[in-house]
Parts: structure tokens; C-alpha cells; sequence
């Protein structure tokens, strides 16, 4: 089988950060990577958990809503993927920075009860705003001309 987008790239050199990982017609895939891959440190399942749920709600109530397609955890637990239509990388990182920033001031998760989650006890709200502060000083310092792999 054909080896997939994302296998090629260089794990072994890649770095946190924010970085546009393919483009498929107007479908801008954005890698959210939050810690340096294979580094030993990784994103607790619960944590990605309700990180998902709050930039998921953040991002699918702000300024750029009517172009995000979806928002979710990469399995080696190291970041999460962005997709959004037509959306360059200047502007997604910076709608991506604003988005982060209202995650951590949510007070509670959104869609955290056994009716609206497959796993509604598996989550860590401090842990994931912690998480997603440290991230953004990542981000925020990152230059968006290398963020194209
Ligand atoms: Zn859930």
C-alpha cells in the first residue's frame, strides 16, 4: 500500500508547534502539535479528552466557525489535528491562538454528561488547561513561514 501523507513526515526532527500538514482542495489540514514527538512526554488520554471538547465548542463558536470541518487528538497523543476549509496559515494560527486562549477560560467542560460523551468520566479539566497554556507559548512565538512541512 501507498505510504500516507502524514507517515512521511520526519519525526524524528519535528518539533512542537503549528504546522499545515496537507492540503486537499480547500481543506487545509493543520497539525496542532503540542509536545515533541517520540520525547517520552505525551497528552494523558483524559486530558486530550477535555482539550478536545473545549477548543472543539471554542473554535466551533468563534469568528471562523462556518469553516472548521473538525478538530481532534492525534493517536500517538503528541497533538491534534485542525482541518478548516480555504483558511491560510496566518490566519488559522492566529484564530487557533484567540480559540485556545477562551478554552482556558471555560469553567466547566461542554458536553461532559453520559448522555452527550462515549466516556464522560474520562476527563481532566485543570491538566487540560494547563496543557493548552503551555501550548500557546508555544504557538504564539511560532513563525507561521515554517509551519508549512
Ligand atoms: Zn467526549
Amino acid at each position: 500500500m501507498e505510504k500516507i501523507t502524514s507517515f512521511k513526515l520526519n519525526h524524528n526532527t519535528h518539533t512542537a508547534g503549528f504546522f499545515l500538514s496537507s492540503v486537499n482542495l480547500d481543506i487545509f489540514t493543520y497539525d496542532l502539535r503540542f509536545v515533541t514527538p517520540n520525547s517520552g512526554q505525551y497528552i494523558t488520554p483524559s486530558v486530550a479528552h477535555t482539550i478536545e471538547h473545549l477548543f472543539a465548542t471554542v473554535i466551533r463558536n468563534s469568528p471562523i466557525k462556518q469553516d472548521v470541518i473538525y478538530f481532534g487528538p492525534m493517536g500517538c497523543r503528541t497533538g491534534f489535528y485542525l482541518l478548516l476549509r480555504n483558511v491560510a496559515p496566518e490566519e488559522a494560527q492566529k484564530a487557533t491562538i484567540a480559540a485556545l486562549k477562551d478554552s482556558t477560560l471555560l469553567k466547566s467542560i461542554p458536553g461532559n454528561k453520559k448522555i452527550e460523551c462515549g466516556n464522560y468520566k474520562s476527563h481532566n479539566l485543570p491538566a487540560a488547561i494547563a496543557a493548552i497554556t503551555e501550548y500557546i507559548s508555544v504557538i504564539e512565538n511560532f513563525d507561521t513561514s515554517s509551519s508549512i512541512l
